[in-house]
């Protein structure tokens, strides 16, 4: 954990960085958020992760106080201060304090909060010899509903699947969208390989649009690999040759069962292990 966390333009000692209860965020989810990774001393896509701050903000019509380029500065300075340099960032801005009451004008000024910390992996074992996951009964949230591509602080939708996986003893689970159209997993991105091709449900599935999935489909492309985002049911899952899964947290971690189908050879595939290790060398140029 963080020695320092940062708040509204302050460094304070993580056991004095406090919120007000009556944080918009703390009484109804009303936020925005991103996590983001350290790697050997340098934040990972941190552009990226702020634009997609600034946009899921936009979503949420919430007006950010500071520019893209002062948060990235908040970022770089919160690491430095706390000395990250293989770590977790959680980039948070509430909605702020008001009285209760849904109506967000009565938060005049929204809070920038800067959290850094270790980040934990699945267990290595899972990076070598792949996980099993379930797909949930859970529907994600509806895109005209609250749009998964906002990364807003109210992630019961998710929370909900994950209880289910950990409920049937696995770490994942894969969401399904309203259309019965694989979406993402509750925290992770989904991609299949089938006869040599990759493909991933496209943003417009109802998906939070991963920095991870972005590089992954950019490192496929540079090996030659054809990349598609269709429509996939359950069934393309099953009957894929190989899935994994990206996130900043998992980073890319082979699924091997799903719903106690096996995958492939129930081994993780070639093409997952190409994009695995070209992945560990992109984050450390
Ligand atoms: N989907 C969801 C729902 C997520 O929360 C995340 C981030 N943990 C991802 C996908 C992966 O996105 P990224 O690669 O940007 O971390």
């Amino acid at each position: 954990m963080s020695e320092v966390i940062y708040i509204d333009g302050k460094l304070f000692p993580t056991a004095e960085a406090k919120i007000n209860v009556l944080d918009h965020c703390v009484l109804y989810g009303d936020g925005v958020f991103e996590g983001i990774r350290v790697y050997g001393g340098r934040v990972f896509r941190l552009a990226e992760h702020v634009q997609r701050l600034y946009e899921s903000a936009e979503g949420i019509w919430l007006k950010l106080p500071i520019s893209q380029e002062e948060m990235c500065k908040i970022v770089t300075q919160t690491c430095e201060a706390n000395k990250i340099t293989d770590g977790y960032v959680r980039l948070i801005v509430t909605r702020g304090v008001g009285a209760l009451g849904l109506d967000p004008r009565k938060c005049k000024e929204p809070s920038v909060i800067c959290i850094t910390g270790s980040i934990e992996l699945y267990p290595e074992e899972f990076y070598q010899n792949g996980l099993g996951i379930i797909t949930s009964k859970v529907p994600r949230t509806h895109p005209k509903s609250l749009n998964p591509l906002i990364k807003s602080c109210n992630y019961l939708n998710n929370i909900l699947a994950k209880i289910e996986a950990i409920q049937a003893g696995v770490p994942e689970a894969i969401m399904l969208n309203h259309q019965g159209y694989v979406s993402e997993c509750s925290g992770d991105n989904i991609f299949i390989i089938k006869d040599g091709v990759l493909k991933t449900p496209h943003p417009s599935a109802g998906i939070l649009n991963g920095i991870t999935r972005a590089e992954i489909i950019k490192l496929a492309q540079a090996e030659g690999i054809a990349v598609q985002e269709p429509e996939l049911t359950p069934e393309d899952i099953y009957n894929a040759d190989e899935c994994f899964l990206t996130g900043t947290a998992a980073e890319v971690v082979p699924v091997i069962k799903v719903d106690e189908r096996r995958i492939g050879n129930g081994k993780p595939g070639p093409i997952t292990m190409k994009l695995l290790t070209a992945f560990h060398e992109l984050v450390k140029q």
